[in-house]
């Protein structure tokens, strides 16, 4: 069994040394009530980068010395738990591991017939539910309206555009390549993209690409690129706070415009977004995500990386941009 430990925080920008691979050949048994999995896929996502620091966040921070846990398909290797047969496939928030054991709580099966197995961290999984709540319930859309989404080409982000687009909006991705503006437009049918690395005046960039103003704000990535849509919402716009991914690696607080003016004079709201506070919503969710898969009026983009020893420079690649839509691990 191979385990991938958190090894000390990481200092800015994670680095691999941040990281320590462990080996044992010990053979894993289980005991009534168990399981043993084997991993396949493990998701690699932004919001671990707050998990491996020591601030007091929504969720615990991980151990240093400990197993690093994320999203994960795995396939059941033996049971002795009734509610799980060898062979079935199910997704939890698991070790990151080659094998484990677990009593099998919180897992869920998933059905590799109904989609690929790694669609069940994406479209399928926690980003899907990202982007439909979000979107939903606080963007509030209207038909009509005028969305624009930071991180537009990731995962989250790739899946906001698409649901504004069957709701009937207007929709601008900003993203960091122009071979990513490209995917916006043609494989998810945004109306425009804004390469935000090539663009000097941002502010001027955004008003051209929306003449009648931003009514949606989907941010996933904060700093820079937020202040200068900012500069261009309109009347009662909504922004979704759901991720800030260009300052989780700042070792200060990051200085910033003042938004309030804008809110003030705009009467716009900005509210913090964290998807597990909408669980409620996820049946809902899921239902509609599948059906717009399956009638294919949503589409998704993988990037998918072979083999568990590349667990962490994957992760360490979603700051520098390497992956269009879902991150992704493939282990076996
Ligand atoms: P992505 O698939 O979008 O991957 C991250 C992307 O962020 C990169 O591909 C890169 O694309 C972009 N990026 C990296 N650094 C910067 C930077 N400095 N400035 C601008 N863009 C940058 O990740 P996810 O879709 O999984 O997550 C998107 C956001 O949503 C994250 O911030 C994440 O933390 C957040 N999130 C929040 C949840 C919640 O419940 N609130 C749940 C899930 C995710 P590019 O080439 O365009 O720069």
């Amino acid at each position: 069994t191979q385990t991938i430990i958190l090894k000390n925080r990481p200092e800015g920008k994670p680095k691999l040394s941040d990281f320590e691979f462990k080996k044992d050949d010990a053979e894993l048994n289980i005991d009534d009530g168990e399981l043993l999995l084997e991993t396949h896929y493990v998701s690699v996502d932004p919001y671990l980068r707050g998990r491996m620091s020591d601030a007091k966040s929504y969720v615990d921070p991980f151990e240093v010395g400990k197993p690093i846990h994320s999203l994960v398909i795995a396939k059941v290797a033996e049971s002795k738990n009734e509610n799980f047969s060898k062979g079935d496939y199910v997704r939890g928030m698991l070790d990151w591991k080659t094998k484990q054991v677990t009593k099998g709580e919180e897992l869920t099966k998933v059905d590799s017939s109904k989609a690929d197995l790694s669609a069940y961290l994406g479209i399928l999984g926690m980003t899907g539910l990202t982007a439909y709540c979000g979107l939903t319930e606080i963007g509030k859309p209207k038909e009509g309206e005028t969305l624009i989404v930071s991180g537009a080409a990731g995962a989250v982000g790739s899946v906001v555009g698409q649901i504004g687009k069957i709701l009937g909006l207007t929709v601008i991705g900003i993203a960091g390549t122009d071979e990513k503006i490209e995917m916006l437009k043609s494989k998810f049918g945004f109306d425009a993209g804004i390469n935000y690395e090539t663009t000097d005046d941002m502010k001027s960039a955004i008003a051209d690409a929306a003449p009648k103003g931003i009514d949606i704000y989907f941010d996933n990535v904060g700093g820079p690129i937020s202040d200068a849509v900012l500069f261009n919402i309109n009347k009662f716009a909504r922004t979704i706070n759901c991720g800030a991914i260009a300052v989780y690696n700042e070792t200060e607080t990051p200085e910033s415009i003042s938004v309030r003016p804008f809110l003030i004079k705009n009467s716009a709201s900005m509210q913090g977004f964290i998807v597990s506070n909408y669980e409620d919503k996820f049946p809902k969710a899921m239902k509609e995500l599948t059906t717009w898969l399956n009638e294919e009026k949503l589409t998704y983009s993988e990037t998918i990386v072979e083999g568990f020893e590349n667990i962490p420079q994957a992760f360490i690649d979603l700051f520098d941009g390497k992956n269009k839509g879902k991150m992704v691990v493939k282990v076996s």
